[in-house]
């Protein structure tokens, strides 16, 4: 595909946040987005050229949608690959394709992906039925975290197992659906890379945040993460090794745990842009809503590199109702657009700058 010229449409599957923050960036680039959502009046519709409100499935409007963009991205990781799939049999390119999409839906897939291509994570046992738990209790050592294998974010579909005692509560608790039981990791701290990579292969990433979870929603996260450059070097390498493997044309964000001894196990990834790079766009010459924009138009990469020392704290439900009032000089304000706050729904974030950069 030649590179996009200014005016041509970019469609985005989703409508949410990243996709409203996606749909910005392309404006900016002279682009018109058009946002395809299951959901009437989405927080992206209302500042894109265009939104359909229409099911995955619906064949007749995703072909519209499809004949109406030059190439169409996505800013949820759960779309149906078989929406890719319409899109991309109307003749419509779609980056990221569909490989990225059935790799990361799906945690068993991802994680067993993650380790062929050298890259370790925690250890993990698949889950079909309640007897499957107390097995795989023993093989992940006595203590872990059951997961559902699909559909799973913000730490929900997850249970905790501490003792044998726990396990058919946990199979409950998530519902009783195909999962997988990894061991708990104490780790020190948690980071990750947002990684991208052009429709040439160019990958560029960011420093990897420090990033700190409540009630499993991230909550901040901080540049610089503080850890040595050599570990920072090692998971931007595995990041870039993961895209390369996969194929992948955008953003992808990479959950890393790093371990006391230093040692980085990989989470999870999200072949999207993630909210543990929203400070990217101020901190840096070139955020990542830019950067996606970028590698789906097949333009050339910008240049990701680190202006100053920040970090970026996340609105969530009531405290999303910041009042602008209570914003200092350093801080800048993101609201998505909400119409309602709701209890762990992400509401808009701030991007603090901390000082000059020191590392
Ligand atoms: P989600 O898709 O909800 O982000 P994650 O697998 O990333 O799911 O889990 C959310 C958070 O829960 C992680 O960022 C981490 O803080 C904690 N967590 C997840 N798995 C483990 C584990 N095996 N050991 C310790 N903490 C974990
Ligand atoms: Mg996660």
């Amino acid at each position: 595909m030649m590179p996009l010229r200014p005016g041509a449409a970019i469609g985005i599957l989703g409508g949410g946040q990243l996709g409203r923050m996606l749909a910005s960036a392309g404006a900016q680039m002279g682009f018109d987005v058009l946002i395809y959502s299951p959901e009437d009046d989405p927080p992206a519709g209302r500042v894109a050229a265009g939104a359909w409100s229409a099911a995955w499935d619906d064949a007749d409007a995703l072909g519209e949608f499809a004949r109406a963009c030059d190439v169409v991205t996505l800013e949820f990781e759960n779309v149906p690959v078989r929406t890719v799939e319409a899109i991309e049999a109307a003749g419509t390119p779609v980056r990221p394709g569909a490989a990225s999409l059935t790799v990361s839906q799906d945690r068993y897939t991802e994680k067993t992906f993650l380790n062929a291509h050298g890259i370790p994570t925690a250890p993990f046992e698949p889950v079909d039925g309640p007897g499957d738990v107390i097995v795989a209790l023993k093989a992940v050592g006595g203590k872990g975290v059951l997961k559902t294998r699909r559909e799973g974010y913000d730490g929900k579909g997850q249970a905790w197992i501490r003792s044998q005692e726990e396990a058919e509560a946990a199979w409950h608790r998530i519902g009783e659906a195909p999962a997988i039981l990894e061991a708990a990791i104490g780790f020190e701290c948690e980071i990750s890379v947002i990684v991208a990579r052009s429709a040439t292969g160019e990958m560029r990433t960011w420093a990897p945040p420090r990033n700190l979870h409540k009630d499993g929603i991230l909550s901040v996260s901080t540049v610089p993460s503080g850890l040595p450059k050599s570990i920072e070097d090692e998971a931007r390498a595995k990041a870039e090794t993961l895209v390369a493997a996969l194929g992948h044309i955008g953003v992808l964000a990479l959950e890393f745990f790093v371990l006391p001894d230093g040692k980085l196990l990989a989470n999870e990834f999200a072949p999207r842009v993630h909210n543990s790079g929203h400070w990217t766009p101020e901190a840096c010459q070139t955020g990542q809503f830019e950067q996606h924009m970028r590698c789906v138009a097949g333009w050339p990469l910008g240049d990701t590199r680190r202006l100053f020392d920040a970090e970026m704290l996340n609105l969530i439900g009531e405290a999303g109702l910041v009042s602008p009032a209570s914003l200092g000089p350093h801080d800048t304000l993101t609201l998505y657009g909400k119409r309602e706050a709701r209890p762990g729904r992400k509401m808009g974030h701030i991007t603090r700058r901390l000082g000059p950069r020191k590392d």
